[in-house]
């Protein structure tokens, strides 16, 4: 497929993937993310010229939680300093829970990967450690995205600070293990908010053009190298979906990460960034509508890694 009709497409996805809307149950662990609409269905992609074509609820605010994971690495990444995360947090799939304790007993506090929480903790500690990880990250993705609109949900927020205890206990383990370098609980504090900060599929999309731009921001600044931003879009495929990131792959094909709020970033290295967001999630935490809508995508127009 030459040229690609992306509005068209886009129209056409939103149609063939009206079955699998409401499909699923949204995240209830955090009881403000239970509230929202499980009917839910926006989708937008973002092109390299930053211009951006979306469908359904795509202006519509969600909660980014796990999404965020993704740009905390980046900006990690990109700090001088930046590779020596790579002491603290492997990149190996987990095949446990996102939010396991085991494997850090048996791996000396190392947790398989950045994705799953403990190695999105380790993460915010390095973002966090000379000021604040939350809104580090929040200025970049303001800027990237063009909109101050971007915020933190301070209800959401709230509501995950009520229900943190597997959390903490992840830092604390990790600490134990000399795994920390913030105080606790001001990591995971950070970290809290760093999930509850709400856009739009519009707004999510052109944030992830970085990633599509091998490492290139919107104002032509270059946020990774060519070689870091392999590796975010590398630990994306392999780690970015919870336990189901073989599943994802088989079906999408793509660098992802998606979140419990039923939102998914995908990149398409050379082409596009695409955000999905459908609250309905499958046993693993993946958006099932929204994962449809990108085994469409990828397979309609030929666009994968592979
Ligand atoms: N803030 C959520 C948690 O730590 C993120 C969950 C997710 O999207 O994977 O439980």
């Amino acid at each position: 497929m030459t040229a690609v009709d992306i509005p068209g497409l886009l129209a056409d996805i939103a149609t063939e993937v009206e079955p699998e809307i409401g499909r699923g149950t949204v995240a209830d662990y955090i009881p403000a993310l239970a509230r929202v609409d499980i009917r839910r269905f926006g989708m937008a992609v973002a092109n390299l010229d930053g211009s951006v074509h979306g469908v359904g609820d795509w202006r519509e605010p969600f909660s980014i939680q796990s999404v965020s994971k993704a740009f905390t690495l980046a900006l990690v990444l990109s700090r001088p300093d930046g590779d020596r995360v790579w002491r603290r947090v492997g990149r190996e799939p987990s095949g446990n829970p996102f939010n396991s304790l085991v494997q850090l007993e048996y791996e000396n506090g190392i947790p398989r990967n950045p994705f799953i929480n403990a190695g999105a903790l380790v993460v915010t500690d390095e973002l966090g450690h000379d000021g604040d990880a939350a809104e580090a990250l929040l200025a970049f993705l303001r800027a990237e995205s063009g909109s101050d609109a971007v915020s933190v949900d301070a209800e959401i927020a709230a509501s995950e600070a009520e229900h943190a205890n597997r959390n903490l206990a992840l830092g604390y383990l990790m600490a134990s293990y000399g795994n920390m370098r913030q105080e606790l609980p001001d990591v995971v504090e950070q970290y809290i908010r760093q999930c509850s900060i709400t856009m739009n599929c519009a707004q999510l999309a052109r944030a992830g053009l970085f990633l599509a731009r091998h490492g290139v921001r919107n104002d032509g600044n270059r946020l990774l190298t060519r070689s870091q931003a392999k590796r975010v879009n590398a630990v994306m495929l392999t780690c970015g979906a919870y336990d189901a990131a073989g599943e994802f792959a088989f079906r999408v094909g793509l660098p992802g990460k998606s979140g419990v709020g039923g939102g998914i970033l995908a990149v398409v290295p050379g082409r596009c960034a695409i955000a999905v967001w459908s609250p309905g999630l499958d046993a693993r935490g993946n958006s099932v509508a929204g994962v449809a809508a990108l085994d469409r995508f990828t397979t309609v127009t030929g666009w994968s890694v592979f």
